[in-house]
């Protein structure tokens, strides 16, 4: 099984649910907790952790603590990861007071806007004009950018990270976007979101199967 996209948001919500379980005061976690804390079956579970030479034993399960620092590794949080956000809306702002991400090692260093009234280069995050961008990317060595500018703006906004440096975008503008070849888009549409949502709650009202 190769190591792809859904496998590594498991990991994630395995090391979230690890983490809700230590703060619990477990030292020790079988597959099972873990299987039943982040929605996956124990084989998955002990599928994903053989993928990353992870084991377990199967009396003793997994050591809580080291688990967690395992998969940190893994999931590059061992290390605090620079980010830049594009387009300072409702969506950017909301990601800039997201409190989730200083604990989980992602700090946004600034963002960046084309509307003066925005800029604040004083703010714990400094809101700086666009032009700025290219050289804090480099100057900075950041290599993830949130896009959070409106639709028209979204592939020109993500070409001009891509040219500073960026390799990993988290899109929330609901675009389809191109990347270079060295480039990561990671789309979040939340609109398209929510109308899975909304058939497959429909679909199970009329008893439709998936
Ligand atoms: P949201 O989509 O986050 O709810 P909003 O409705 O508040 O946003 P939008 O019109 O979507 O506002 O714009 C989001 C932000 O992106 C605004 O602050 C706007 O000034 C900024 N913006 C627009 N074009 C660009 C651009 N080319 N580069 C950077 N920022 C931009």
């Amino acid at each position: 099984m190769p190591v792809n996209r859904k496998c590594i948001i498991r990991l994630s919500r395995y090391k979230n649910a690890l983490q809700r379980l230590k703060a619990l005061g477990f030292v020790k976690v079988f597959s099972d907790n873990l299987a039943d804390a982040a929605g996956a079956t124990p084989s998955q579970v002990r599928k994903d952790f053989s993928l990353f030479g992870i084991t377990g034993n199967r009396r003793g399960g997994y050591v809580v603590d080291e688990l967690i620092e395992q998969l940190r590794e893994i999931l590059g949080k061992n290390e605090t990861q620079k980010v830049v956000l594009a387009g300072v809306g409702n969506i950017g702002r909301a990601l800039m007071r997201y409190e989730g991400f200083g604990g989980g090692g992602i700090s946004i260093l600034a963002a960046f806007d084309i509307d003066p009234a925005k800029f604040d280069e004083n703010a714990d995050i400094p809101i700086l004009p666009l032009e700025r961008m290219h050289d804090f990317i480099s100057e900075n060595d950041v290599k993830i950018g949130i896009l959070s500018v409106p639709d028209v703006a979204a592939q020109q906004v993500s070409e001009l990270m891509q040219a500073a440096g960026i390799k990993g975008i988290l899109n929330f503008a609901p675009i389809q976007l191109r990347g270079d070849d060295g480039a990561i888009i990671n789309s979040i549409n939340l609109e398209v979101e929510l109308e899975n949502l909304i058939y497959f709650v429909n679909a199970a009202k009329k008893g439709v199967k998936e």
